[in-house]
């Protein structure tokens, strides 16, 4: 075992470093504060090599594995976190999952313009009555003629109005194994977005209807029966979610590091108080152990997909860790870090949100508690 990376890791994490410290340090507190999804950045990642990573090289991408993407997101969000959203979206999201399980016509229609950064893709999982009870989706897919008449809508979907590509969890037929997904462009007939809203987080979203909205048999990606498959592409999600949760917080330790290493009290420096010493040495144990619990998750996938256990460990460790340490570091930093001209406010609003989104804490942990007790346990009550 070697908790090192490899040279080319190494080698790699250097040239993204440059790469964010050339192209992404200026704007970076005017990228977080903005809603729009940064397509400008899109396109450099694109030039840079940093979209598809880990989308095979016969379908226009890198080829690499799943740490190295890792790698990419936690480079990048040292020094722009908001930028750090577009490697998600470029490599951990929807995209894998079309690149994964899509048809030769799907990948050539869509994954040219996703990977050059021209257009960004979101998934529509979410319903006003589906939310952790994922499978209780009622957005039904139903045949007519040579495709489906979608009907249902999806609330929460990130990037929803900036995407123009949507991959929507249908239900070709009752229960678990009705469950599929089909690609719907958003601006065909029949989609309709709602009022727009904000998160915490100012990141905008808007629910989105699909009212009759006929999609060809051609942009089906999974049948009926297709939900398993659907999740365990939906695990790189997670492990994506998980870098960005741990990234942000280390951001937010760095920025109140070098804080307290140049901030005065009483004429002493914040470091030398033991106070916030041991606050310091709490951060980093968790960053630290967050950080091999999403490297075990990540260079266990190699270049498949990763283990839905280890991937839910991680994210519920980091998920809290990010947080907590970012609401330390900005504590650390007083009223300066609760002010929005540092972006450690910012890093504690989006780490916040995913320990909601993409399983929250809660759903992970049952998920992990099956496995402790090698048994499942139904969530439902006896009547439904
Ligand atoms: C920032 C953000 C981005 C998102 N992006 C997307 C997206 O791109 N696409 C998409 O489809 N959705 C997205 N979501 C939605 C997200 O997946 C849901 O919010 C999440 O699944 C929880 O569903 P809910 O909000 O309906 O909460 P609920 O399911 O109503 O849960 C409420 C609370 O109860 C807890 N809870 C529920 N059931 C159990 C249980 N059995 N045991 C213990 N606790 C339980 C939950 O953990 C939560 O704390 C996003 C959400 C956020 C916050």
């Amino acid at each position: 075992m070697d908790f090192r990376f490899t040279l080319e890791q190494e080698q790699f994490r250097e040239s993204v470093k440059r790469f964010a410290q050339k192209n992404l340090a200026k704007g970076a507190r005017e990228r977080a504060h903005s809603p729009e999804y940064p397509f400008d950045v899109a396109r450099l990642m694109a030039k840079q090599g940093l979209l598809g990573i880990t989308i095979a090289e016969a379908d226009g991408g890198q080829g690499g594995t799943l740490i190295d993407a890792v790698i990419a997101i936690e480079t990048v969000a040292a020094v722009c976190p908001r930028s750090a959203d577009v490697v998600q979206a470029g490599n951990f999201g929807p995209i894998r999952v079309v690149a994964e399980y899509g048809t030769k016509g799907q990948k050539e229609k869509y994954l040219k313009k996703l990977l050059a950064g021209e257009s960004v893709i979101s998934v529509g999982m979410t319903e006003p009555e589906a939310g952790s009870a994922v499978t209780d989706l009622q957005t039904t897919a139903t045949p007519e003629g040579q495709g489906f008449r979608i009907n249902g809508s999806k609330i929460f979907t990130t990037h929803a109005q900036y995407a123009e590509l949507m991959l929507v969890y249908v239900r070709f037929g009752p229960g678990l194994d009705g469950i599929g997904s089909v690609l719907v462009e958003t601006k065909g007939q029949g989609v309709r977005f709602g009022k727009p809203s904000k998160f915490m987080s100012e990141e905008e979203w808007v629910q989105t209807y699909f009212e009759n909205a006929f999609v060809p048999a051609e942009m089906v990606v999974l049948k009926e029966g297709g939900f398993k498959k659907q999740i365990a592409g939906f695990n790189v999600e997670r492990i994506g979610n998980t870098a960005r949760s741990l990234a942000l917080g280390r951001y937010a330790y760095e920025r109140a590091r070098e804080w307290a290493m140049q901030r005065k009290q009483f004429g002493k420096l914040l470091c030398e108080f033991q106070g916030l010493q041991w606050k310091f040495a709490e951060m980093k144990i968790k960053l630290d152990a967050g950080q091999l619990l999403l490297y075990r998750a990540a260079a266990n996938a190699d270049k498949g997909f990763p283990s839905a256990d280890e991937t839910a460990i991680a994210k519920a460790f980091c998920n809290q860790a990010g947080f907590d340490v970012a609401n330390e570091a900005l504590q650390v930093m007083g009223g300066l870090g609760y002010s929005q001209e540092e972006l450690v406010e910012y890093c504690l609003r989006r780490c916040r949100g995913w320990m909601i989104a993409g399983g929250s804490i809660e759903i992970l942990k049952n998920r992990i508690a099956e496995g402790v007790f090698e048994r499942s346990f139904s969530q439902r009550s006896a009547r439904g």
